[in-house]
């Protein structure tokens, strides 16, 4: 099949882009803030605002599913080739929690259009970049004068995201046949700058824990016994005086095992974005870049794995003196993940590692919490270069590829559905997520819509190509 003809998807576009934004401003008057118990009945109408809206879009299923905790809606619309792809989009519909008097101009729930921007909590974050999926797919088919889409298309829009998905891992479990997909559309990211469109290839994973050490049965005298038992928080410090080498590099043996390096390619794509280091200290309110040696800050945050010291406590903190042996300390650690870094082993090398470096007659207990994992989608991915395409043909200029630092519930996708995770957004720095006055360049808006129209054709034609 030939690729759409450009110009009439965006003639559908044009002529349905006021109903689209009046659903879309319906829908974000819906205060669907799964963080507050009190608007668990707005989360659920949500859910079943979305659910029929995408019916009428033309889901041949649009279902709310249950969870523990808030639901959400999982949609189906098979392609009539048999041979086709199956690719499911991710987005969650609930939003953050937003009050008139945290700041914002208007009333957060109460969309407004200024300018060629539409403010409303879950604007940007993420109500708009799933609903633009819902137009994308009726000019696909507009334009290609298809009657189903040219991939079986599933979307699961999950309502929990805000609150940490803390049932989400349990829901893909649960329906994973059901949600078995080819690839993973992720639209809940942004780009990079409103004229520079980027897609993102993946994101760091997570491991946390507490060293919690013990000295003597309590706090002791520094005078009768200071100098000849070892003391907890000279442990701790000591703990986290040897987490990195002088290179900033993290000294856990074993932590750098199987991770995948950042190629030749993606560095120097990394270094032709306008990256402006002192813009970035600024946002980051921080006075001085610093980092592992031999990577730039961009490498650092988005495709290197770091150990950071997120608390450390122990011994007497109150005015004055105490002169004490304190009975215990703490020491909080968190590790961001790159692709090829197991969880698992990263807790076993961090166990051995503390265990190596407390010395006797300090014990000491070391408890993990639950761990993301990371993903990555190699640049030359067959899928990953459809995204591209697509958004390059919406924005009329190549994109560029970044990654995220942060870490996410599209590893549980990947990981539960065996498929990798793309990421398709269209949301700016500047849009607000979780802050007031959030919103949604309305430009950008119809070019994820654009973008959504583009790629089931384009993913369909080029899937043969896939490893
Ligand atoms: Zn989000």
């Amino acid at each position: 099949m030939s690729q759409t003809p450009d110009s009439a998807v965006r003639t559908y576009i044009e002529q349905h882009r006021t109903a689209f934004l009046d659903d879309l401003v319906e829908w974000l008057r819906i205060p669907s803030v799964s963080a507050q118990p009190d608007h668990a009945p707005d989360v659920r109408d949500s859910a079943d605002w979305l659910a029929t809206k995408l019916k009428e879009t033309g889901f041949t299923t649009a279902e709310v599913w249950q969870t523990e905790g808030a639901p959400a809606v999982f949609a189906e619309w098979p392609s009539d080739d048999p041979d086709a792809p199956t690719v499911l989009v991710y987005g969650h519909h609930d939003v953050q929690p937003a009050a008139r008097e945290d700041g914002w101009d208007s009333e957060p729930f109460e969309p407004v259009v200024r300018g060629n921007r539409l403010y409303a909590r879950g604007a940007a974050d993420d109500k708009g970049q799933v609903f633009f999926h819902t137009l994308g797919v009726r000019a696909h088919l507009a334009a290609t004068g298809r009657t189903t889409p040219a991939v079986h298309l599933k979307l699961l829009i999950e309502g929990e995201e805000e609150s940490g998905s803390p049932h989400f891992r349990a829901l893909v479990e649960r329906h994973a046949g059901r949600l078995a997909a080819d690839a993973v559309i992720v639209s809940d990211t942004g780009m990079w700058s409103e004229d520079t469109p980027t897609v993102c290839t993946g994101m760091r994973g997570l491991a946390e824990c507490e060293i919690r050490l013990s000295g003597p049965d309590q706090d002791i005298h520094s005078g009768s016994f200071g100098g000849a038992v070892p003391n907890p928080a000279t442990a701790a410090a000591r703990l986290v005086a040897a987490l990195h080498d002088e290179h900033a590099r993290v000294a856990v043996p074993g932590f750098y095992d199987g991770i995948v390096e950042l190629t030749e390619r993606e560095r120097e794509l990394f270094a032709e974005l306008p990256f402006d280091e002192d813009q970035w200290l600024r946002t980051a309110k921080s006075h001085a870049a610093h980092g592992e040696a031999g990577y730039s800050t961009l490498e650092r945050v988005w495709a290197r794995p770091t150990a950071e010291v997120n608390g450390i406590g122990g011994g007497y903190q109150g005015p004055g003196s105490k002169t004490i042996i304190p009975s215990t300390a703490m020491v909080k650690l968190s590790f961001r993940l790159v692709a090829g870094q197991d969880p698992d082993h990263i807790e076993k090398a961090v166990r051995a590692w503390v265990d190596e470096h407390v010395p006797d007659g300090i014990r000491h207990q070391t408890v993990f919490g639950a761990a993301t994992r990371p993903c990555l989608t190699p640049l030359e991915h067959p899928a990953l270069r459809s995204v591209a395409r697509s958004m390059g043909r919406a924005f009329g200029t190549p994109v560029r590829f970044t990654r995220e630092g942060g870490s996410g519930p599209a590893a549980d996708l990947q990981e539960v559905l065996d498929a990798p995770v793309l990421f398709l957004g269209i949301s700016v720095p500047s849009d607000g997520w979780h802050a007031p006055n959030e919103k949604v360049e309305l430009d950008l808006l119809l070019k994820g819509v654009e973008t959504s129209a583009y790629l089931w054709g384009d993913l369909a034609e080029h899937w043969r190509d896939a490893p």
